[in-house]
């Protein structure tokens, strides 16, 4: 962390070595004291996570709140050199790995990637007035008092927010402005309301208002900053693609593989051929089947689009999409005990229910896991019910999610995926993997799960396989589109002919994917890339361990790590017996 030092100047050094705290007598202790400072940095992000001591405050956006962070990581850094990494047990050693890889990222992010200059969106409030009102374990006067104090620091914040930007992208602007005008719910719904069910003083009430309006119109002030320099000032835009050097790194840090982007890249590309050869020759088979008397298409992809629409056609009703997951869980829980694959802790609830209001807008279907603070709280498995859609989209929705879609669907959300993994990750102590969690390890997990059910033979048909694999596909594609868009230039016409085209997909779902590609880099290669270092790392252990190797404690073993990066997972069993 030298170049830090070098770059802040004297005066902040002098204050880390100040704060330092006292040593930490056991490599736990530490990496809580770390967490616990962590939030005072990111208020924000605690109240999000559960942890509520900091509900009140606001940071600014400003290079102060910048220095003086990264004067907390250089200290940080300093603290992680009096471990001996080789005298740690396993699991703390991925605890420092996690940690020593967030502190270099930070610097990344912070140095280099420098999004809080060309990316408006940063700035929002949004998360900080939820995740001080929305907890209902604390009493709605306290939790109106901290929403009044961090709503007093809203017009200096969103100052602070438009004095970091420099160049600015289209895309993200747009963004920006959208997600801000979505605040106002705040200032005339959810306020008001729980304004009037408090029991606050009237003096304390008219400042929360007074507070309100002024936080709503430095909002909107914002909003129409923005919105001029879309119209006026078009020669200080930029372009929203990160580029090569960019991406290459940024791969680097998030996803935390052993393998470059290129690589993976490559690697992509060639399971998305092997993918789709193995389409077609599934599609000739069921052919006849679905199209009795119909001569087999010239064009390949015509046999496989053709055999798909017709499967998709087996879906359940638009007003049964709950009941039917809810009813598949409990087979998957059979089938997993039944095949010796994973043991599940059925003590965890894990309950399906509609997507809550104030999610909306997330599709499909999510899990909310408990967080570190509440392990024993229920995890929910949401799915937004088609209540407003449309018959012709709840039809084009419902034979994406048909009958087996539905399935890997379940596999991938539930049981054994994002659920069955939490609750391993929760068996373990450690903060820090909790909250540092590797988001690689987490999807490539639930992707890896998908193709470990097919193989152990749930619901085994041709059917089920080629639908898996157009699934798969889909998982292949992300990371060809994320990777052509950010690094090679590639824009909506190219996006569209490649996951509509050669993956299947709707038109309206394909041009969603573009929009999320162009506001997010990397996050849809962590899919791909996660579920290909699992299943490399599996192959490790059957060569390592012969025939003693074992499904069920493999998965056991892999899984008691917690969400740490899948490479620093290998190293550890590969290392252990
Ligand atoms: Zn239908
Ligand atoms: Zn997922």
């Amino acid at each position: 962390m030298r170049q830090l030092i070098y770059l802040l100047g004297a005066a902040l050094v002098i204050s880390g070595c100040t704060q330092r705290n006292k040593p930490a007598s056991d490599f736990s202790d530490f990496s809580n004291q770390f967490i616990d400072s962590l939030w005072k940095y990111h208020p924000v992000w605690a109240s999000g996570s559960g942890y509520h001591a900091y509900d009140s405050m606001l940071p600014l956006p400003d290079s102060i709140t910048r220095n003086q962070y990264v004067a907390f990581i250089d200290r940080v850094g300093g603290q992680m050199k009096q471990w001996n990494f080789e005298s740690l047990t396993p699991a703390e050693k991925t605890d420092y790995q996690l940690i020593d890889r967030f502190l270099a990222s930070s610097v990344f992010y912070l140095f280099e990637f420098k999004s809080y200059q060309w990316d408006p969106s940063e700035y929002n409030i949004g998360g900080a007035l939820d995740g001080a009102i929305a907890n209902p374990d604390i009493p709605l006067e306290v939790r109106l008092r901290n929403v009044s104090l961090r709503l007093e620091r809203v017009p200096a914040y969103y100052e602070a927010g438009q004095h970091s930007l420099r160049r600015i992208s289209r895309e993200h602007t747009l963004l920006a402005i959208d997600q801000n005008k979505g605040l106002s719910y705040f200032f005339t719904q959810m306020f008001p309301d729980s304004l009037q069910k408090s029991s606050l003083s009237d003096v304390e009430k008219s400042l929360f208002r007074e507070r309100m309006s002024k936080a709503d119109k430095a909002i909107q002030g914002y909003i129409t900053y923005l919105e001029d320099r879309l119209k006026n000032d078009t020669a200080s835009l930029r372009d929203f693609r990160i580029g090569k050097d960019l991406y290459l790194k940024k791969f680097q840090y998030d996803i935390q593989s052993r393998y470059s982007a290129d690589e993976v890249y490559a690697k992509a590309l060639n399971r998305k051929n092997e993918l789709t050869n193995e389409m077609y020759q599934l599609a000739v088979t069921l052919w006849p089947k679905y199209h009795a008397g119909e001569a087999l298409p010239k064009d390949t992809l015509t046999v496989i689009s053709g055999t798909i629409n017709k499967i998709a056609i087996h879906h359940c009703e638009r007003d049964s999409l709950l009941t039917t997951i809810e009813q598949e869980l409990p087979k998957l829980a059979v089938f997993i005990h039944e095949k010796q694959l994973i043991d599940l802790d059925s003590t965890k609830p894990l309950r399906v229910r509609k997507t809550p209001a104030y999610m909306a807008g997330v599709a499909g279907a999510s899990i909310n896991s408990p967080g570190p603070y509440e392990k024993n709280a229920s995890t929910y498995y949401n799915v937004t019910p088609l209540d407003g859609y449309t018959n012709e989209k709840a039809e084009s929705y419902l034979r994406e999610y048909n009958d087996y879609m539905l399935s890997i669907l379940n596999i991938h959300e539930a049981i054994p995926g994002h659920y069955t993994q939490q609750i391993y990750a929760n068996r373990s102590p450690s903060l820090v993997k909790n909250i540092l969690g590797n988001g690689a390890m987490i999807e490539g997990w639930a992707c890896y799960v998908e193709s470990m059910m097919v193989e152990a033979g749930y619901r085994q048909s041709p059917e089920m396989q080629l639908i898996y694999d157009k699934w798969k596909l889909r998982e292949c594609c992300n990371f060809l589109l994320d990777y052509n868009i950010q690094v090679n230039g590639w824009g909506e016409k190219e996006a569209v002919e490649l996951l509509s085209h050669q993956a299947f997909q709707e038109t309206a779902e394909a041009r969603e994917k573009y929009k999320r590609a162009t506001l997010t880099q990397v996050q849809l290669t962590s899919y791909f890339t996660g579920d290909l270092e699992i299943k490399e790392l599996r192959k490790e252990m059957e060569l390592k361990q012969g025939n003693k190797f074992s499904l069920k404690s493999f998965h056991e073993k892999f899984l008691s790590y917690g969400s740490a990066p899948v490479e620093a997972i290998r190293q550890l069993m590969l290392g252990s017996n």
